[in-house]
Formats: C-alpha cells, sequence, structure tokens
C-alpha cells in the first residue's frame, strides 16, 4: 500500500527524506522575478542551509567499490556530441534502413559502441541532457522535465545551469585544469563553461535570438561564426537545419581556435524530423544524414587542430522514438471530476490536481486522499477500457527510476500513443497530427538511444548489448583523467584502454 500513497503524504510521519525537505525549497525562477521580501529571502537561505547539510548527511548511491583506475590520461580532447533522438539501429545497422552514415560507421570501425542505451524517466531532452553530463538521474539532478511546472501553460524551459543540483562534467573537467567548450547544450546559460554557445529561448520576446545567443556566448564568438558563415538571418535559428549548421560551425571554431580538452555539441534537426514524421520517415533519414556530415565537419576540424590523434569522440543521442497517432488527454478527465477548473476564456483558472506532459500532480502533496482518488481515476481507466494502452507508474517506481519526486504518478502510453496537456470536450483519447514521440519509460527499447565511443583511449571492436546514460560522464572523466566523484554511474573500463589487462 505504502507505494501508493505519494512520499509527501507520509513524508511528516518518517524520518526526513532529504529529497522531499528539498521541495519545500521554491527552485529558482528566472531571474526576473525578485519581488520576494526580506523574510522570504531568510526563510530561503535556512532553508537552503539546511538541505545542503542534509544532503550531505545521506549516504549517495555511488558504489563504494571504486572502479580500477589507469595511472594517467587516455585521452587529451573528448569531443561529446549528441544527436538528439539518435535511434541506435542507425550506429548498428543503418544499412538495413537505406542509409549511409559513413562518418559515425568510420567513427564505429575504429571503436566501440552499444547495441542501446538506457536513458531516463521521462526520456525527454533536457533530464538526459543532464544525466549524460552528472552522470546521475532526474531526482539527483534536478532537471526532471524539459519545462518549469506552470499550470497556465508550457512552463519556462530549463535553460539556466543554476536549476542542476548535481556536480557537471564541465565543472569537474575545469577543477582538473582543462579547457571546456560548450555549444547548443541544454541548461548551460550561466555555466561558467570557458568556451561557450548555449542552447537559449529559440523566439525570445523582445529580441532577437542572434542578439542572445550573443549576450550568453563568450565575448566574439558569435560574430565569428556568422561572419564566416558569410550571415546568419535573424530567424534563420528557427529552421533546425540551419540551427544545426550554426551550431556545427560554431563547434569547429573553437576546436580550430582553442583545441578544447571537453567539448560538448548538441545537434537538433533529427528531433524535429522524427516529431513530425516518425521514425525511419525519409525526412528523418535526411536529417540523420546531414548530422552525419557535421560528425565529418567535426573530425576534419579535430585533424586540422593536429589533435586528432589525442582525440575520444562520444557520438550518443538523449532518447529513442515511439511512432505515435493518438493522445490522452488526462486534464479532461481531472477537469470532468471537479480537480481542475477552466475560465470561459480557455485557461485553467484552478486545480487539484493537474497533468504537466505525462506527470499527475496534486496541489496538496500532503493530501493522501486526494492523491488515493486521483491515482484510483486513472487506474480504473487503465486498468478498464484502456487496458494495453495506457499505464500507471506509481510513487514507488518513479523512486526505483529515479524519476521527478515532485509527481504523484505517470501516465505511460504504449506506443502508438501520446499524452497532451488539451482540458476541453469530454474526451480522454484524441488524434495528433505528430508522428513521433519520446518522454516514455527509458526501459522500452524503443525509447533507447545509440553511442559510439572511439579515438584515443578507447579499444577497437568491443559491442556493449547495453549501456547506461548515467555511465557516460564517468566515461568521459575517465578519458580525461578525472573522477565525477559522487555519480551513479561508473566508467565503462571494459572499452578503454586500462593501464593493467587482467
Ligand atoms: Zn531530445
Amino acid at each position: 500500500m505504502s507505494g501508493r500513497i505519494p512520499r509527501a503524504a507520509h513524508a511528516r510521519t518518517v524520518a526526513v527524506d532529504p529529497r522531499v525537505e528539498r521541495l519545500s525549497v521554491s527552485p529558482p525562477r528566472s531571474r526576473q522575478n525578485s519581488t520576494a521580501t526580506i523574510s522570504d529571502l531568510l526563510f530561503r537561505l535556512v532553508s537552503a542551509v539546511a538541505v545542503v547539510l542534509l544532503l550531505g548527511a545521506v549516504p549517495i548511491r555511488a558504489s563504494e567499490y571504486p572502479v580500477e583506475q589507469p595511472s594517467r590520461p587516455l585521452a587529451e580532447h573528448v569531443i561529446l556530441v549528441s544527436l538528439d533522438g539518435l535511434v541506435p539501429e542507425y550506429v548498428t545497422h543503418p544499412g538495413d534502413y537505406g542509409l549511409r552514415l559513413p562518418n559515425i560507421q568510420a567513427l564505429k570501425d575504429r571503436g566501440s559502441w552499444a547495441e542501446g542505451v538506457v536513458g531516463q524517466y521521462p526520456s525527454s531532452t533536457y533530464p538526459s541532457h543532464t544525466s549524460i553530463v552528472t552522470g546521475v538521474r532526474p531526482d539527483r539532478h534536478g532537471i526532471f522535465q524539459n519545462t518549469r511546472f506552470d499550470p497556465q501553460g508550457e512552463g519556462e524551459w530549463f535553460f539556466e545551469s543554476n536549476a542542476i543540483t548535481a556536480p557537471t562534467l564541465w565543472q569537474r573537467a575545469k577543477d582538473a585544469g582543462l579547457v571546456t567548450a560548450g555549444v547548443s547544450w541544454p541548461v548551460t546559460v550561466g555555466s561558467g563553461i570557458a568556451l561557450h554557445f548555449p542552447e537559449v529561448h529559440q523566439n525570445p520576446p523582445n529580441r532577437t535570438w542572434l542578439d542572445l545567443a550573443r549576450s550568453e556566448s563568450t565575448p566574439g564568438l558569435i560574430d565569428a561564426v556568422v561572419e564566416k558563415l558569410g550571415g546568419f538571418g535573424a530567424s534563420d535559428n528557427l529552421d533546425p537545419i540551419k540551427r544545426d549548421i550554426f551550431a556545427t560551425a560554431v563547434a569547429t571554431h573553437i576546436i580550430r581556435q582553442s583545441r578544447p580538452n571537453l567539448l560538448l555539441l548538441h545537434l537538433v534537426q533529427t528531433d524535429y524530423a522524427q516529431h513530425a514524421t516518425g521514425r525511419h520517415s525519409a525526412r528523418s533519414k535526411r536529417a540523420f544524414s546531414r548530422l552525419d556530415a557535421h560528425i565529418g565537419e567535426i573530425v576534419k576540424a579535430c585533424e586540422d587542430a593536429g589533435i586528432l590523434d589525442r582525440t575520444a569522440f562520444v557520438i550518443t543521442g538523449d532518447h529513442g522514438f515511439y511512432q505515435v497517432h493518438s493522445s490522452f488527454q488526462p486534464n479532461v478527465v481531472l477537469r470532468r471530476a471537479g480537480l481542475l477548473e477552466t475560465g470561459p476564456d480557455g485557461t485553467i483558472t484552478d486545480w487539484q490536481a493537474i497533468a504537466h506532459r505525462t506527470t499527475i500532480r496534486i496541489r496538496n502533496p500532503y493530501d493522501a486522499e486526494l492523491a488515493r482518488k486521483v491515482e484510483s481515476l486513472f487506474r480504473d481507466l487503465a486498468e478498464g477500457p484502456y487496458q494495453g494502452l495506457l499505464e500507471v507508474i506509481d510513487r514507488k517506481e518513479l523512486d526505483r527510476l529515479g524519476a521527478d519526486p515532485e509527481a504523484l504518478l505517470f501516465l505511460e502510453p504504449a506506443n502508438g500513443y501520446t499524452v497532451g496537456g488539451g482540458f476541453d470536450g469530454d474526451s480522454f483519447l484524441v488524434a495528433t497530427s505528430r508522428r513521433g514521440n519520446h518522454g516514455y519509460l527509458p526501459t522500452k527499447p524503443e525509447m533507447h538511444t545509440g553511442l559510439v565511443i572511439s579515438g584515443a583511449g578507447v579499444l577497437q571492436g568491443l559491442v556493449m548489448p547495453i549501456a547506461r546514460q548515467i555511465d557516460i560522464a564517468p566515461t568521459v572523466a575517465r578519458l580525461l583523467g578525472f573522477e565525477m566523484k559522487g555519480a551513479e554511474g561508473v566508467p565503462m573500463v571494459g572499452i578503454l584502454q586500462t593501464q593493467s589487462p587482467d
């Protein structure tokens, strides 16, 4: 039974769980919202100190048995590239889909690879990218979804790195005296990455994207790349193909000019294409071909910079894709149950329970009766008319998965189905124009992403039947000769050139 009661509903009666106590501290909102009173600020300060002390007192989940260590760094440089929505079959056997990805295949031929990578819950872009660079799951790094929860709509994206509550690769690398670079990587605004162009709001109010990018990036970097490209229109970034051309140009510029020890790069058009037209569509394949060409440009830049033989490449993604045709609307169920009220202008005016993407929240997390009522509403649907199309993932399972500690439960649709935020009308299930989606359980094979690790310090020809996304940061750290202390993941030592083969 305890698994059916939200953690917060019994948190007051049991030993303090620091992850619950963390909820009492408001997450940092946008920099502009600073109307707090002195007493508010004092309360937040005291709460934050209490949380830090509590977190320090609780054993981390990292192993107490260290993985064997080499005596020196295995690579001078690591280039970590995320192809958004990389499906593993385009690493393992793209030819079966009529696809040629010669640059990824060349890295694969010289290195090792995974048949699938298990990511995060939800398998969404920002939680996954943050796990790639921290080696911990969302409940530890704090990026539970792409966007902050906002009952009035989509919510603000997690652009700023101060929302991350775990040490990152760029911090650990800097501590080790290495030069870091980041290009279009999510959740890095204000991160202190040395050579930097972060992923920012693509359509910012009151200014152009280029102006925003300029103000958040290393001085001079954006203008140098615009000049190199012969210009970049004020809204060219809204075309994901042009956005990837720009990001690749930034990355190759940084590599040639500065030879950073660690470079993170995020390319996006494969996500857009698969959402619109589905996995394996002609448009999606063209998107992967273009990104493969960008990988070729990156390798060429390393060659030109004279660092190719000392560079390791990690090519991965954040999640896979389901093919979708229909969408569940949990907010319709909550509205019809009287737990969510809407106004005549189509806004939510009050709520006791609400869906934020696949996450169901209740306003008062200590209200066990409300929690049971909401859970049984969705269980009745998942075990009744929608059996086989929908599952309820309860709090106990969410804890095991390292998922959002603020959620009452997650809804988990079957392949073919997604979840929308609509609350009008009477239909729980409606058609959707989307043809692909992600955000589902990372254990579903279709949600796995791909991984190639190749180059300096990496063994050739080894296959990992399964890899974990949380092991990428410890592996990158191991290649560069430092440790991701406190990570939940472990280095993939079996594919690295260790100093002491047994
Ligand atoms: Zn993504």
